[in-house]
């Protein structure tokens, strides 16, 4: 396995009025590998978003380090940082966000290749539609003439336009019909196939991960409480936060199960000891005085619970 992408004890404060902070990730370390396809899990709010961004480099880090292809980024000035651009892409919910309404899709597609100086943009354009399933002819259309699906394939296809070797996708399928969702997944795990892409799929819908990861990384206010292999997790989860996230999701053979206690705390004054203990249905005395430490209790299992339920 080689390593692609390595963030540690990466942290993101926000200073507000008052003097209070915001600790949106609150000391983060994973990896993903070359053509690996990781999840990051979490309710909205627990940081994921923000963590998504500074792994490209979009965002900066209050504390801690990411390296990408060897080369620590959380430093480097915007001109230094452009070359790698290339090389790490991101994707949005909001599949209109990023594209000008009044630029045709082709010109959209090929404005990265431009700036970046790419040979050959006519024909690299009309590969990159064929591979994200848009047809020619899409190429002369604007962005609200097409379905939130096309526009995401769109996205997609600017996204790849330079051949990057790590995509990170921020809930691109949340805004999508289900029907529509499986597609767009779908074709996402053919680009992965097709390019060697690494991929961090960011997302709150376990149902919509399962499709897609190959590892999951499951977050809650700003920390990773659960890591693992994504069929492991989804079959034994080892963290009670990670089982009340999987019992939450829809089934046919059986009622949903009541609903975590309690909000999600803010991050603003998160609890002292496990940041989960106000609603962890097992929480102890030991819970909420000492914080519990992401610690491996199996082959490429990770678990960060005092009592956690099973050791891997
Ligand atoms: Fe629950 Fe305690 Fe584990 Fe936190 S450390 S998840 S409160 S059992
Ligand atoms: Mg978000």
């Amino acid at each position: 396995m080689s390593i692609l992408l390595e963030a540690r004890d990466v942290e993101r404060r926000y200073h507000l009025r008052g003097g209070r902070v915001l600790q949106a990730v609150a000391g983060v370390s994973l990896h993903v590998a070359r053509g690996e396809a990781l999840a990051l899990v979490g309710e909205s709010g627990c940081g994921k978003s923000t963590l998504g961004r500074a792994l490209v480099g979009l965002n900066g880090v209050s504390a801690g380090s990411i390296r990408f292809e060897g080369q620590e980024i959380t430093a480097l000035s915007e001109r230094r940082m452009r070359p790698l651009r290339a090389r790490m892409q991101m994707v949005f919910q909001d599949s209109y966000a990023s594209l000008n309404p009044r630029r045709m899709a082709g010109d959209a597609i090929a404005e990265p290749l431009r700036i970046h100086r790419r040979p050959d943009i006519a024909a690299r354009v009309r590969e990159l539609l064929d591979w994200v399933g848009l047809p020619e002819t899409a190429a002369a259309r604007y962005p609200h003439e097409f379905s939130g699906g096309q526009r995401q394939r769109l996205n997609i296809a600017r996204a790849i336009a330079l051949g990057p070797s790590l995509l990170v996708a921020d809930e691109p399928v949340s805004a999508l019909d289900v029907s529509v969702q499986a597609q767009i997944i779908n074709l996402f795990r053919d680009l992965q196939a097709r390019l060697g892409l690494a991929c961090v799929f960011i997302s709150h819908d376990l149902a919509v991960v399962r499709q897609m990861a190959d590892r999951i990384a499951v977050m809650y206010l700003g920390t990773i409480v659960e890591e693992g292999e994504g069929l492991a997790v989804m079959a034994a989860p080892a963290h009670p936060y990670t089982r009340a996230l999987l019992e939450a999701v829809p089934r046919p053979d059986r009622p949903l199960p009541p609903p975590l206690a309690g909000e999600v705390p803010s991050p603003i004054s998160p609890p002292p000891g496990c940041r989960f203990h106000t609603r962890c249905p097992i929480a102890q005395a030991r819970c909420r005085a000492e914080v519990p430490k992401l610690r491996e209790i199996g082959v490429r299992r990770s678990v960060a619970c005092h009592f956690p339920l099973h050791e891997g």
